[in-house]
């Protein structure tokens, strides 16, 4: 019989209906997370506030992939790498946008997301955990706190791995409060032990949930 290592359930939280995930296995990784959490995106029993249609992702004309702000983890940018068959440098050139990298963040480009073809998404098996996790629906405190750091962790080691390299150059211009702030989180998590966990992986499977108490 298979092992269930997160469960999710639904609860009410100061009067609002979220959705959260229970880690019930110590041995859980990103992957067991990520195996409960992305088939709600086609569940029409999860309220998604901007869905049209069906209440499922899947045909949604409001598709956010439109105007997502996605900064990839580590092992996306590796998966889109081996994919296009693109160094981390060629990567970094055709498919970031040049005046976030500019500003020192690692964004794809956007307007829309440089990945949607025909209203879908032509990197799915490689693309990020921004993209993996999002869903316009309410979450539980405890649960958002814990993919906000999976995530972040994720995105903080993939900016080790590219300085280690020396193929982050930021020029020295003014940010924005928000570019400020974006670049002080992930500062902030670069010794964080889910950012460790994501630099010795290579999959999501190797990063275990209990970096993330
Ligand atoms: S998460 Fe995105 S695709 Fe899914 S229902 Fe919301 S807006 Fe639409
Ligand atoms: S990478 Fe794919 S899922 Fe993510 S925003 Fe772009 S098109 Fe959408």
């Amino acid at each position: 019989m298979e092992t269930v290592r997160v469960e999710v359930y639904k609860e009410y939280e100061n009067g609002t209906l979220g959705l959260g995930v229970r880690v019930v296995d110590d041995e859980a990784t990103v992957a067991d997370l990520l195996e409960v959490w992305e088939p709600l995106s086609d569940d029409p029993g999860v309220r998604k506030r901007y869905a049209s249609g069906t209440g499922s992702c899947r045909g949604c004309v409001n598709n956010c992939c439109n105007s997502a702000f996605v900064i990839p983890d580590l092992i996306a940018f590796k998966a889109v790498c081996r994919e296009t068959g693109t160094t981390a440098g060629e990567c970094l050139d055709r498919w970031f946008d040049p005046e976030s990298r500019e500003a020192g963040i690692l964004r794809w480009r956007y307007g829309p997301c440089v990945f949607l073809k025909d209203r879908l998404c032509s990197i799915y098996r490689q693309r990020s955990l921004i993209c993996r996790f999002y869903l316009c629906t309410n979450m539980l405190g405890e649960t958002e706190q814990m993919i906000y750091s999976v995530v972040t962790a994720g995105i903080s080691a993939l900016y080790v791995r590219l300085e280690e390299r020396g193929l982050l150059n930021p020029v020295d211009r003014g940010l924005t409060g928000f570019e400020q702030a974006l670049r002080d989180l992930v500062k902030e998590y670069r010794d964080h032990p889910g950012t460790m966990e994501f630099l010795k992986a290579d999959g999501y499977h190797e990063v275990m949930l209990k970096a993330f108490p």
